[in-house]
């Protein structure tokens, strides 16, 4: 292959690398009792790509989510999101990219109780800027492809764990995010549930 070729296809395959992070360490306190979470994670995701991070409890997995969904930041490394380096942004430029360009789903659902599944999943999108009529009907959409079209006007406690998460995953993907973060999106379901929870998130990403 010609160097040129080689060249762009590179670059090519660099424009496909959503998440890099690079040498990330993430260090608490201070010695003697300092805590190496993370220390030295280097990593490419790329566009479409199924990425599941397996470890014991306390082995960093909470806290590379938090450095990979720009809420918390390096000791020392770079966390790269779509080609911007996360760690030049200004607050209002951070907020926008975790709006935008990112969905986040955790153990504990983490949905707002006092409101409906549909009002969850508008919210991002009110955020967003959309108004209230189009993110109302986008907010159904999104449901019923979740498989929760009948329930759009329950609250979290008329809903089952496996649904209030399936609400989550709604939400997460209501600004259609470039990436979705799950921290131990299945810690809190029965096997069964956790295993459609798994199934719902490759389906999303295969018909994206
Ligand atoms: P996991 O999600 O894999 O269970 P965490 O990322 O939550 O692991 O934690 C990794 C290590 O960092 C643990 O030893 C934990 O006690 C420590 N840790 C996490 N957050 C903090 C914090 N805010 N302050 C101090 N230590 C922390
Ligand atoms: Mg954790």
């Amino acid at each position: 292959m010609a160097d040129n070729q080689k060249n762009k296809d590179a670059i090519a395959a660099q424009k496909d690398i959503v998440i890099r992070a690079l040498d990330v360490k993430r260090h608490y306190g201070q010695a003697p009792n300092l805590t190496r979470a993370l220390d030295g994670v280097t990593l490419d995701v790329h566009r479409g790509e199924y990425l599941s991070i397996m470890g014991p409890s306390g082995s960093g997995k909470s806290t590379l989510f938090n450095m990979i969904g720009g809420i918390d930041s390096p000791t020392e490394g770079m966390v790269f999101i779509d080609e911007i380096d996360v760690a030049q942004l200004d607050s209002f430029e951070l907020a926008w990219m975790r709006c935008h360009k990112i969905g986040y789903i955790f153990q504990s659902y983490n949905i707002l109780p006092v409101l409906t599944a549909l009002e969850n999943v508008s919210l991002p999108m009110l955020f967003a800027g959309l108004s209230a009529d189009d993110a109302r009907d986008k907010a159904v959409g999104i449901l019923r492809k979740v498989g929760l079209g009948e329930r759009i006007f329950h609250r979290p406690y008329e809903l089952s764990g496996g649904q209030q998460q399936r609400v989550a995953v709604a939400r997460a993907i209501a600004n259609d995010p470039v990436i979705i973060l799950a921290d131990e999106p299945t810690a809190n379901l029965d096997v069964r549930t956790g295993k459609e929870m798994i199934e719902l998130l490759v389906h999303l990403k295969n018909t994206e």
